[in-house]
């Protein structure tokens, strides 16, 4: 099978994705680049996690033409080639409905740093795409505007999408977000300050200590962050 390994990777983060509660129902979609190939391997449209199986995932190129596969892939997959267009090191995406982070998305608001951990994201606000029908170019088109610096995109009146060099890095940045965007919002409501935001210097601290977190031998900026 055309990338067995990836398929596979691509279900179990799929049930991941559902029991950590960051996408309801059919909601959210993952994908994996394999750069050797040009190929994207992503999420089937419209079926449940925990009824995907590798077989169901889609092998396609960045260009929407389907190589292998025989469902129709993820409704959002120019969403997806267009963040491997753009961020040549991302090899996994993940896109999620996450509470606080639609929340966040329908007041139109960006992600700010009043958490440290909003560092893993390599930027000191994570923007807010401007909205557009979901499963369009246009939407694509409204994140690749928006995206900058950032790995990860709030996208107007409907979630979050985040990218990082492993499937791994790019669903461990949206657990990170909705984290955040969870603070965010209590902050928001309980607080007359509504949260002290964290200076650039303060953020650039800690994306310095992100490139040598964990087991990383030597520092590396695009594996920053949890
Ligand atoms: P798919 O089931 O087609 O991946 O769509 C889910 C979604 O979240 C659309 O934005
Ligand atoms: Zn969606």
């Amino acid at each position: 099978m055309l990338m067995e390994e990836a398929r596979k990777q691509i279900v179990e983060y799929g049930k991941q994705m559902s029991s950590a509660g960051l996408a309801k129902g059919t909601a959210g979609n993952i994908s994996v680049y394999d750069e050797r190939t040009g190929y994207m391997a992503i999420s089937p449209s419209g079926i449940g996690y925990f009824e995907t199986k590798p077989e169901d995932i889609v092998v396609m190129t960045l260009d929407g033409m389907i190589i292998d596969g025989n469902r129709k892939p993820s409704s959002e997959h120019e969403l997806h080639s267009v963040i491997y267009k753009i961020k040549p090191e991302a090899r996994g995406v993940v896109h999620t409905h996450s509470k606080y982070c639609t929340a966040l998305a329908c007041m139109r608001e960006p992600l700010k740093a009043i958490h440290y951990v909003l560092a893993s994201t390599g930027v000191t606000e994570v923007p807010c795409a401007e909205y557009a029908t979901f499963g369009t170019h246009e939407l694509a088109e409204q994140v690749e505007k928006a995206m900058g610096d950032s790995r990860a995109v709030l996208l107007a009146n409907h979630g979050l999408v985040t990218c990082g060099v492993s499937l791994t890095k790019a669903f461990n940045l949206a657990v990170s977000c909705e984290f955040c965007a969870e603070m965010q919002w209590m902050c928001e409501c309980t607080s007359e300050n509504k949260g002290v935001i964290l200076t650039e210097k303060e953020m650039e601290d800690v994306m310095l200590h992100f490139q040598s977190y964990g087991q990383v031998k030597t520092p590396d900026k695009n594996n920053g962050g949890y």
